[in-house]
């Protein structure tokens, strides 16, 4: 049988067997509500601790300055809206700035308060996928909140000018977001160096299990929450801790730390020999995004004359995964506004391919993907009514 291949790790990654160790006590007999004042409930309070510690480690921040949530989109939404809210009730300021190329979980929050009144400001970006810190000049007012501009793109891989923005941000009298799910874990990320005063995180990018998450919430700074009850997480995220999601997510970000530079080597080697492999065999391709500022595990390509989506289920018969874009983005069935804000034209969004890597892929399947993948785009380009042009 042949081994499947599997290069989607934006979209999500395996739960590394040193997380699952950590986790199982507290799926097993440590199953304690750390609500609890007995020695079953200290013993996840604890844990918690432990694992607070741990993310907080991974992006130089201090423990007290991480919120555990459901994941990234719930960081997200919590650094959005919370902020937002904290800041037209304190404050009277209901201008927020973000950029095309957000996650839908950072557009649909900002949608959201345009819906409750606040006025949104959405910043364009170079054909790279980048955000011009003067576009970000033009649009602060005395009257912004907020700005959030994502570190990494999920679809592109571009890595923003963060800290140059946030400097902007900042002189204007407005706070700084950065989703930083594709990042943390995966380029250096240090809160304190990049003077943010919020940043989302996911456990399942990184090794760790689905449904936990992190926003780091800069020492000093309120905001609102968004879900209200029993008051944990100081009062920010109330609801009985998913304690063991939390221990392994402490235990992803400690592996992260740690593996950081090997990661970043071999991830990013594998890439460059698969980009260099594509632009060499397969004629009319092209990468996307950013040659310098570029996430190392992600190669996007557009292959002209073929359709993305045809691409992907074909990959998906000679058992390699890949994806057009973002996961989230495949259900609401819409063509990627990354790439549409990016100026691409129709063809060039329908094309597109997006193939991110791991310390598990090896050289032999990016060999073994990249003969597929030329086979599937000449067998298609040949159905093609526009065939003459690429074959
Ligand atoms: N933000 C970005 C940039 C992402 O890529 C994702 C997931 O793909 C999210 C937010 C949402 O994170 P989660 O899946 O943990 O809700």
């Amino acid at each position: 049988m042949v081994e499947r291949i599997y290069l989607d790790s934006a979209a999500s990654t395996p739960v590394a067997d040193e997380v699952i160790q950590e986790m199982l006590p507290y799926l097993k007999q440590q199953f304690g509500n750390p609500s609890s004042i007995h020695s079953f409930g200290r013993e996840t309070t604890r844990a918690i601790q432990q694992a607070r510690r741990r993310v907080a480690d991974l992006i130089g921040a201090k423990p007290s300055e991480i919120t555990f949530t459901s994941g990234g989109t719930e960081a997200d939404n919590l650094a959005v809206k919370g902020a937002a809210e904290y800041a037209k009730s304190a404050l009277g300021k209901r201008h927020v700035i973000t950029s095309y190329i957000e996650h839908d979980a950072v557009l649909e929050p900002c949608r959201d308060l345009e819906r409750l009144g606040y006025d949104v400001n959405y910043l364009p970006v170079t054909a790279q996928g980048s955000v011009r810190p003067e576009d970000l000049k033009g649009a602060l007012t005395k009257n912004t909140a907020l700005v959030s501009v994502m570190h990494a793109n999920n679809e592109v891989g571009t890595i923003q000018p963060v800290k140059e923005l946030c400097r902007i941000a900042h002189k204007a009298g407005a706070l700084f977001h950065t989703d930083a799910v594709q990042a943390a874990g995966k380029i250096p990320v240090d809160a304190k160096d990049l003077a943010v005063d919020l940043l989302s995180m996911s456990s399942h990018k990184i090794n760790g299990p689905k449904g936990a998450g992190a926003l780091y919430i800069r020492h000093g700074l309120d905001i609102m929450p968004l879900i209200h009850g029993g008051g944990q997480e100081s009062e920010l995220r109330s609801g009985t801790e998913n304690v063991p999601g939390i221990v392994g997510f402490g235990k992803a970000c400690e592996l992260a730390a740690k593996n950081l530079a090997a990661y970043q080597k071999h991830v990013s080697e594998l890439r460059d020999y698969l980009i260099g492999k594509v632009s060499q065999e397969i004629a009319h391709s092209r990468l996307n995004g950013s040659t310098i500022s570029r996430l190392p595990a992600n190669a996007h390509f557009t292959f002209f004359g073929v359709n993305g989506e045809d691409l992907i289920i074909k990959l998906d018969e000679n058992d390699i995964a890949a994806s057009t874009g973002s996961a989230c983005s495949v259900k609401k069935q819409k063509p990627s506004h990354v790439l549409k804000a990016m100026g691409f034209s129709y063809e060039e969004i329908t094309g597109s391919l997006r193939l991110t890597l791991s310390m598990q892929n090896t050289k032999e399947e990016i060999d073994r993907t990249v003969a597929v993948l030329s086979s599937i785009v000449r067998e298609l380009r040949a159905l093609s009514p526009f065939k003459s042009k690429y074959t």
